[in-house]
């Protein structure tokens, strides 16, 4: 089977799903173009961060069969990222069976938009975690718009994704001084058994020429961010200074 995917990976990653090392696959393409995205420029970053990256382009599935069995040994999970691997359902639920067959748990990034999609993969006890990229208050269906490129119905499915039952949830937001609304986000998620990650925006990978020109949030600028909605149970920040950190923490 010839997989869409970028053909970069990384084979074994520590920052990706916390407290575990996995594997994270990269799918090509997305049906979103959020305002931040530095998915257009997928290939320059892997070239950035060489030698974590191993590149590539299309390739065949068994192909990232054998990475996965090359690195069984040193992960316990594989996490499929983009892109959006949920826009490639036969491709993902291949994988995502695959490594579960490996004794691997498998986790998936994902906007959200597919939400049956995933529903599918939960059923399927092939999905153990979802972390999803809430990107504005899901009922604000404009300005979730706004960000994601017009795409009008992306608040909606993110909703449906969000209320997932049998799966554990781990719910990220990338702030940027002028879009952030984690206030908004956060009480949309309130009463919710999830994580939340407030991700650092990284003005120079955005699309967006407005966005290129912002002043990226501090790490301590995060931390309060997160302070601000200790009503959830777990709040984490994301910087490239420190990686990810818990700030809020109720048990
Ligand atoms: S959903 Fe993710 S991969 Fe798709 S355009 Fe938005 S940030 Fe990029």
């Amino acid at each position: 089977m010839a997989l869409v995917f970028s053909g970069v990976t990384i084979p074994v990653s520590t920052i990706d799903w916390y407290g575990r090392s996995a594997s994270v696959i990269f799918f090509n393409g997305c049906n979103f173009k959020c305002l931040y995205c530095s998915n257009n420029k997928f290939i320059e970053v892997a070239n950035r961060l060489e030698p974590l990256f191993k590149k590539g382009s299309v390739v065949d599935i068994e192909e990232i069969e054998k990475q996965i069995l090359d690195t069984k040994s040193f992960i316990s999970a594989v996490v499929f990222s983009g892109g959006e691997p949920t826009a490639h359902p036969e491709e993902l639920e291949h994988l995502a069976r695959f490594a579960k067959a490996q004794g691997l748990l498998v986790g998936v990034e994902t906007n959200g938009y597919y939400p049956e999609r995933l529903g599918k993969l939960i059923q399927e006890k092939l999905l153990d975690k979802i972390f999803l990229d809430i990107k504005a208050p899901p009922g604000d269906a404009q300005r979730y718009s706004m960000v994601t490129g017009g795409i009008r119905d992306a608040a909606g499915h993110a909703l449906r994704s969000l209320a997932l039952k049998g799966v554990a949830v781990e719910v990220r937001t990338t702030v940027f001084r002028s879009l952030a609304d984690v206030s908004g986000i956060a009480k949309s998620l309130e009463g919710r058994d999830c994580t939340y990650v407030i991700q650092q925006g990284i003005p120079e990978y955005a699309p967006d020429e407005k966005l290129r020109k912002e002043k990226p949030f501090t790490r301590e600028e995060l931390a309060a961010l997160a302070k601000s909605v200790a009503f959830l149970k777990d709040v984490r920040i994301r910087t490239r200074e420190k990686g990810e950190e818990r700030i809020v923490r109720v048990d």
